[in-house]
């Protein structure tokens, strides 16, 4: 452990969802502002902060094993995020770590980081960009509008580890917004754990930005945010009525007409037992009225196959809704026990071979969907957002594809396009996921 430096240097390991991403930016904006550097080395850091994720076993395993990894290579660990809420897991497995807090604990993090490693006399705030520090690329920003959920899906822990919502001050969340486009971000990716509940906690109470009234509501959030003159994503919308409000937003052009709605299943029985809400009759219904006030609406949704006692007439139900519903974008995930999750109670768990089975048919199917829809393409001029280039070309996204979840454009004449740049191209190919095109 060679520390040859005058600046304390924390290292930082992030790990888990978007939502936890947005925390582990809070707390290198924090440190960045106090003084410390960061540092890309374990043995180069005075501490080391592991940002976890909690939500499967598998995500759990990972968390375990970076905190270990941390431990052996630096020694000064403290761990925060979602594997943090259930301390006693990460202390049992590592009793070494220096302090363990739950997730969006900036300021308890903090605090442990004053206690083991004194702040620097002479703070660098100067350095610290005003939009933060961000760890996605420069031309595309995660926004967080609130934390915890009222719902209580039952194969879901995350309202035990991050309470029930809580929004953020609308003029808050504008003026980070507004910070991140003078920086230079093109485009806004609205997250949280239920989008389209923004306002519920605080009775839609009006707040300000720029001087006059706005509501906490997400239909007059996003409208304010599609004033900004940069792409607007919405992610985690939970299929409320109010939705429907978004459609024209996105059929004017004003935010993306892209919606990403968790239906999770389609047979009413197991949507029950998973406490979600619609039926699929009424969800079919609404996917029609949405394409036809939007037509270029790119849908994705996920869904969650072998639940406990998921029949298969009931999962034939859910592929016959998924052949209906045509939607462009689908994740869908075996059921696992996550622990603490009330579904785990449910008699009948479906046999991890059946399961794999169902979710392997499952995307077979949504495979030939999106091969057909993306043909549809071929021919079409779109506007795409450049993400990367190089000697072969440049790889942009169009309004259908959320980064890292979707699919891409490769552009074969892209090489002189510069990173962050929008710009109209011809497509010219598709394949299951992707596009190909060419600056016309
Ligand atoms: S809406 Fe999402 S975050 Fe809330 S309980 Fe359901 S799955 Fe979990």
């Amino acid at each position: 452990m060679s520390k040859q430096h005058t600046l304390p240097r924390v290292g930082f390991v992030s790990l888990g969802c978007p939502k936890a991403t947005v925390d582990s930016e809070h707390i290198l904006t924090r440190l960045r502002a106090e003084g410390y550097l960061i540092s890309g080395s374990y043995q180069d850091s005075d501490l080391v902060i592991v940002n976890t994720c909690g939500f499967i076993d598998s995500a759990v395993e990972e968390s375990l094993d970076a905190i270990g990894e941390a431990l052996t290579e630096n020694g000064k660990v403290i761990v925060t995020g979602c594997l943090g809420a259930k301390g006693d897991v990460v202390r049992q497995a590592h009793p070494k770590v220096l302090a363990v807090t739950g997730p969006h604990a900036t300021d308890e993090v903090m605090a442990v980081v004053h206690q083991h490693l004194p702040k620097p006399h002479d703070p660098l705030s100067d350095l610290v960009p005003a939009q933060g520090i961000r760890l996605t690329p420069k031309h595309y920003a995660y926004v967080k509008i609130s934390e915890g959920c009222n719902h209580r899906c039952t194969f879901c822990i995350i309202p035990s580890l991050r309470g029930d919502l809580v929004s953020r001050p609308v003029g808050d969340v504008m003026q980070e917004a507004q910070s991140l486009v003078n920086a230079g971000v093109k485009e806004l990716l609205v997250i949280s754990q239920d989008t389209s509940a923004y306002g519920v906690d605080v009775k839609y109470r009006t707040g300000f930005w720029g001087g006059r009234p706005l509501r906490m509501r997400v239909t007059e959030l996003a409208a304010a945010l599609g004033e900004l003159g940069v792409w607007v994503r919405l992610h985690y919308v939970y299929p409320y009525p109010h939705v429907d409000e978004l459609i024209p937003l996105m059929a004017q052009g004003k935010i993306l007409p892209y919606l990403d709605v968790p239906f999770q299943h389609a047979n009413q029985r197991i949507l029950k037992l998973m406490k979600r809400p619609g039926s699929s009759d009424n969800v079919l219904a609404r996917i029609k009225q949405w394409r036809e006030i939007c037509p270029d609406l790119t849908l994705r949704s996920t869904f969650i196959v072998g639940f406990p006692g998921e029949t298969e007439e009931e999962f034939e139900e859910l592929l016959d809704f998924i052949e209906e519903a045509q939607l462009d974008r689908v994740g869908a995930f075996a059921y696992s026990p996550v622990e603490g999750a009330a579904a785990n109670e449910l008699p009948d768990h479906v046999p991890p071979e059946v399961q794999q089975e169902r979710l392997a048919r499952l995307m077979l199917l949504q495979e030939e969907i999106s091969e057909e829809r993306l043909r549809r393409k071929v021919g079409k001029t779109l506007t795409v957002l450049v993400d990367e280039v190089d000697e072969e070309g440049a790889i942009a996204r169009s309004s259908a594809d959320a980064p890292e979840i979707d699919g891409l454009v490769y552009i074969e004449n892209g090489q002189q396009l510069n990173v962050g740049d929008f710009v109209e191209v011809k497509i010219t190919d598709s394949d299951t996921h992707d596009l190909w095109a060419e600056i016309p």
